[in-house]
C-alpha cells in the first residue's frame, strides 16, 4: 500500500475502511488510559460494548433482478458490479454517530442491492439512464465518510439501489503548471493527490479531518472545508471547472479564472450531495508547496477574548492559514487526556505559573505556512495582536502536536463506543457580532437534551474556518450512551441544538452537508421559494428522481413539493 507522507507524519492511503467505525483496521488504539477516569469524574459512566462480528450484520438480499444486473454488467463489466456481504456492509451508510451505532449493532437500514464501479463518464451516464429506465436509485458513493446520512442506501419509491462507488475514476488526467491547476477524476482520494502534488512541489490545501479516506468528488459535492481553510479557503474555492453526468444529459463547466456569463452554475453542482447527478472530473486550483509550516499555541484567559483576537486576525491584511479555537470545555478536555507531564512538558512553566490560565485558559492554535519570510511576519504580527489582548503564547509544542495527531481523533471515537459512551459533533457559521450569543445557546441546548435523556455529558466547542464576516462553531459531546435506545437518545440531542441553530441566526451546516440528517432543516436554511428553485432543478435534470433520494431536500409535503 502506498503512503503519503507530510512534514510530520504518513497517511495511509485508502486501506480498506473498518466497517463498523472509522479508518485504517491496522489504527493501533490511542485513547490513554486515564481518559475513561476523567470521563467518570464528569460523571460519564463506561461499559464493554463491543461490535457485533461481521458475518452476524443483517441484511435483505438484494432486489434486483437478473436483467438488471445483467445491463449494468454489461456496462462496467463483470468486475465492475459487486453484491458480496462484506461490500454491501460497506456500503450501508457513512461514517456519523447513528450509522457507527446501526453497524456496530449488526443492524444497518439497509443496504445497496449492487455496488456498481464505473470506470469513465460514459459508463456512469449509461448506468444513469439504465436506472432511470429501470426506477432503480442511485447513490453517488466517493470515500463514504459522510456524516450526516448522505450515503444512505435510501430508495426512495423506486425498485431498488445501487452505490455509485467512484473508486474506478481516480487519475490525475492534467496538470497545468502554468495555470496552476490540476484535472482528476472524482473519485481520487484526497492523499493521493497530495502525494502527487508533493512529488511536483505543489499542494491542493485540503485537508479535512477525513482526510485520509475522502474522495475529491465527495468533498466537491458537500462543500467540504479542510483544517487549513482559512488560509487556503474551503473547496467551493478550489474547484474552477467540473464534468458532470446527470440523467436528463451532462454538463461541462471550463475551468474559467471568472466569468460574468450569468448566475455561476459551479456553485450549484458544488453542494450537490449527488442528488442532481454525478460530478466526474474536477479542475482544482493548486498552490506551490510552501516551505515552511509553523503551529503554535497560544493562551487566552477566557473564550470571549480568543475569539475577539481571531475576528482581528480573519479582517486584517495578514491572518494564519489555521486558527482553532477551543473553548473552556474543550481546552479542559485536551489537557486533560493529554496528561499533566505532557501539559507540563509543551506548554511549560510560564503556563503553569497562571492560576487563570489553568482554570479558565482557552487553547489557540494558530499555524502559518508559506516562504519563511511571509511565515514569520505573519506570525509576528498574530502573536503580538494576542499578546495585546493578555494571551499567552505557549509556543510550538501544542501546534506541532495538534498537527501531528488531527487525523487521529476519530479512532478514538471507535474506542470510546467500545466503552459504551456517545461522541458526537456538530456545526454551524455565524457572524462575528453573533457567535459568543450562538456558541452558548448552543452548548445550553445540548447540555439541556442530554440532561432530559438523564445521561449529562461534556459539551465543547472550538472555533476554526475564520471568514472576515464570522466563523465556524464546531461542537464536540459526550456522553453516557443510553443502552436500547441510542438513537433516540441522539436523535433528541441532535433536534435540540439544530433547533437552537436556526433559531439562533447559524446555518444548519458549514461543511458537513445536508444529507438526510440535516434536510428538515433546509426550509428555515432557504425558505420557500429556495427550495421550490432547487426542486426545479431537480426535476429537470433528474425527472424520474433516481439521484439520492431523500438526501439535501426535504420529503415532499402535501403539495408534492419538498417540504411544503
Ligand atoms: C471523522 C470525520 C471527520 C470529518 N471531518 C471533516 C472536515 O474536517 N471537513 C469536512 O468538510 N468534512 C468532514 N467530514 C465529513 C466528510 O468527510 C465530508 O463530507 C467529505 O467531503 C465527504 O467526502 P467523501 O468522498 O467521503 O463523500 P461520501 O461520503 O462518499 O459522499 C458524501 C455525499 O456526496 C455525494 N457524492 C460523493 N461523491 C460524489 C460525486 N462524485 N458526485 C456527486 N455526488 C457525490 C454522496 O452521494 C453523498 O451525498 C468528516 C467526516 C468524518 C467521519
Amino acid at each position: 500500500m502506498e503512503r503519503w507522507t507530510d512534514w510530520n507524519g504518513s497517511v495511509a492511503e485508502a486501506p480498506v475502511m473498518r466497517w463498523w467505525g472509522w479508518g485504517d483496521p491496522a489504527h493501533p488504539p490511542g485513547l490513554p488510559t486515564h481518559a475513561l477516569g476523567f470521563l467518570a469524574e464528569a460523571g460519564i459512566d463506561s461499559r464493554p460494548c463491543p461490535a457485533v462480528a461481521l458475518a452476524d450484520v443483517q441484511l435483505e438480499p438484494s432486489s434486483l433482478d437478473e436483467a438488471a444486473l445483467a445491463g449494468l454488467r454489461e456496462i462496467v463489466g463483470g468486475e465492475g458490479v459487486l453484491g458480496d456481504h462484506s461490500e454491501r456492509v460497506l456500503h450501508a451508510g457513512g461514517k456519523g454517530y447513528p450509522d457507527l451505532v446501526r453497524m456496530r449493532a449488526g443492524e444497518p437500514e439497509g443496504a445497496p442491492d449492487a455496488i456498481v464501479l464505473p470506470a469513465g463518464r460514459d459508463q456512469v451516464r449509461a448506468v444513469l439512464e439504465l436506472c432511470a429506465r429501470r426506477s432503480l436509485a442511485v447513490v453517488p458513493f466517493g470515500g463514504g465518510t459522510s456524516v450526516v446520512g448522505g450515503v444512505a442506501p435510501l430508495r426512495g419509491s423506486h425498485a431498488a439501489v445501487i452505490a455509485l462507488d467512484l473508486r474506478r475514476m481516480a487519475a490525475v488526467e492534467r496538470l497545468d503548471r502554468e495555470s496552476m491547476t490540476v484535472t482528476v477524476g472524482a473519485g481520487m482520494r484526497a492523499p493521493a493527490l497530495e502525494r502527487h502534488l508533493a512529488e511536483r512541489r505543489m499542494t491542493l490545501g485540503h485537508f479535512p479531518q477525513s482526510f485520509e479516506y475522502v474522495s475529491l468528488g465527495g468533498c466537491a459535492a458537500t462543500r467540504s472545508a479542510g483544517q487549513a481553510s482559512t488560509g487556503y479557503g474551503g473547496i467551493e474555492r478550489m474547484v474552477r471547472g467540473l464534468r458532470f453526468a446527470a440523467p436528463a444529459g451532462d454538463i461541462d463547466l471550463p475551468a474559467f479564472p471568472a466569468s460574468a456569463a450569468g448566475p455561476d452554475l459551479r456553485e450549484l453542482l458544488i453542494g450537490s450531495e449527488g442528488v442532481l447527478g454525478v460530478i466526474c472530473e474536477l479542475d482544482l486550483r493548486v498552490r506551490e508547496a510552501p516551505g515552511r509550516r509553523l503551529y503554535e499555541g497560544v493562551f487566552f484567559k477566557d473564550f470571549a477574548a480568543g475569539v475577539s483576537v481571531l475576528r482581528e486576525l480573519a479582517q486584517g491584511p495578514a491572518g494564519p492559514d489555521v486558527a482553532r479555537l477551543s473553548d473552556e470545555e474543550e481546552t479542559r478536555m485536551s489537557l486533560a487526556l493529554a496528561g499533566a507531564e505532557t501539559v507540563k512538558q509543551r506548554l511549560g512553566q510560564a503556563y503553569l505559573g497562571f492560576r487563570g490560565f489553568r482554570e479558565r485558559g482557552c487553547l489557540a492554535i494558530l499555524g502559518f505556512e508559506g516562504s519563511p519570510r511571509d511565515v514569520t511576519r505573519r506570525r509576528r504580527h498574530a502573536i503580538a495582536l494576542a499578546r495585546r489582548a493578555g494571551g499567552l503564547p505557549v509556543g510550538r509544542s501544542p501546534g506541532e502536536a495538534w498537527a501531528k495527531g488531527r487525523f487521529a481523533a476519530p479512532y478514538l471515537r471507535d474506542e470510546l463506543l467500545d466503552h459504551g459512551v456517545m461522541v458526537e459533533t456538530l456545526e454551524t457559521a455565524t457572524p462575528w457580532s453573533n457567535l459568543l450569543r450562538l456558541h452558548g445557546d448552543v452548548t445550553g441546548a445540548i447540555d439541556g437534551a442530554l440532561a432530559a435523556c438523564g445521561t449529562p455529558g461534556l459539551v465543547m466547542c472550538h472555533v476554526s474556518h475564520l471568514y472576515d464576516t464570522g466563523a465556524s462553531l464546531y461542537f464536540t459531546f459526550i456522553a453516557a450512551q443510553k443502552q436500547g435506545e441510542e438513537l433516540a437518545q441522539w436523535r433528541a440531542v441532535k433536534e435540540a441544538a439544530s433547533r437552537a441553530i436556526v433559531a439562533g441566526a447559524g446555518t444548519i451546516t458549514h461543511h458537513h452537508a445536508v444529507g438526510r440528517d440535516h434536510s428538515p432543516w433546509m426550509l428555515e436554511e432557504v425558505g420557500r421559494e429556495g427550495l421550490a428553485a432547487l426542486a426545479a432543478l431537480k426535476a429537470e435534470v433528474d425527472p424520474a428522481g433516481i439521484m439520492n433520494p431523500g438526501k439535501l431536500l426535504p420529503e415532499p409535503g402535501p403539495t408534492g413539493r419538498p417540504g411544503l
